[in-house]
């Protein structure tokens, strides 16, 4: 089963709305490419100006993380019908960022998941081991126990609306990259885990993207894998040039 590449990219806590936007108009315009997804993934204040100026482009636009509850009393959280009301297609759920600096657990990440789903948006469920936990050969069995509490629940079906990122910790805004292998490695570990999990049918259709210091020079080996279904950049994102360079070299 084919599946169609995706290059998101991350933006983070940068820019501003008008540098958002810029950005989003100038990747827009410098993207001569049909045959893969390309999402932008802004801060929240910039998603709905961003997916606005994007509307007659294909580029799509996503949330970096969502609530679990649609409203409420729930002061500074933003909801998955919000979301996809300005205009998000995918979200984030799970990024290494607000593991480590939010106290995201694998039951937050699962109840953010379903609540996309039930939105309406596509969730990218990241998972990935930090350094500590690779040297201790404990990469198989940390991305095992994030994808099934992520994934806790879940119908095969639904999966047709998920989205797998690996994206492992300590090539994270390090300069770091794994390996080809690595990544080829880490990924049909995912892939398999989704097949025993689910079905064959699901963990072939499954796509996963890969993330940690992705750039121009690196894309194209790290996308050759037959696993590695996309890239999820972050610095590398943030100039337009070298975003179209990765798209480019996919
Ligand atoms: P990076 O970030 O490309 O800057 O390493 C990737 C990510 O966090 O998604």
């Amino acid at each position: 089963m084919s599946r169609k590449l995706m290059i998101a990219g991350n933006w983070k806590l940068h820019l501003t709305v008008e540098e958002a936007v810029a950005l989003a108009n100038a990747i827009a315009s410098g993207l001569s490419r049909d045959d893969l997804d390309v999402l932008l993934i802004p801060g929240f204040l910039a998603l709905e100006p961003v997916a606005l100026s994007l509307s007659t482009s294909p580029v799509l636009v996503g949330g970096q993380n969502l609530f679990w509850e649609d409203q409420g009393a729930y002061t500074g959280e933003v909801s998955g019908p919000q979301l996809k009301a300005a205009g998000a297609r995918y979200v984030l759920v799970g990024h290494s960022e607000r593991r480590q600096y939010f106290g995201e657990s694998e039951r937050t990440c699962c109840l953010r998941l379903n609540a996309a789903l039930k939105a309406g948006l596509r969730p990218i469920l990241c998972v990935g081991e930090t350094q500590a936990e690779r040297e201790a050969g404990r990469t198989e069995g940390v991305l095992e126990s994030q994808l099934a509490g992520g994934l806790a629940g879940l119908e095969a079906a639904q999966m047709a609306s998920v989205t797998v990122a690996y994206e492992p910790v300590w090539a994270i805004g390090t300069g770091l990259t794994a390996t080809e292998e690595q990544a080829a490695e880490a990924h049909a570990h995912i892939r398999a885990w989704i097949g025993s999990r689910f079905d064959k049918g699901v963990a072939n259709s499954t796509r996963i993207l890969y993330g940690g210091s992705v750039n121009p020079a690196n894309a194209a080996g790290l996308l050759n894998q037959p696993e590695v279904d996309g890239a999820l950049v972050g610095g590398a994102s943030l100039k337009a040039e070298s975003f179209l360079g990765i798209i480019q070299a996919a």
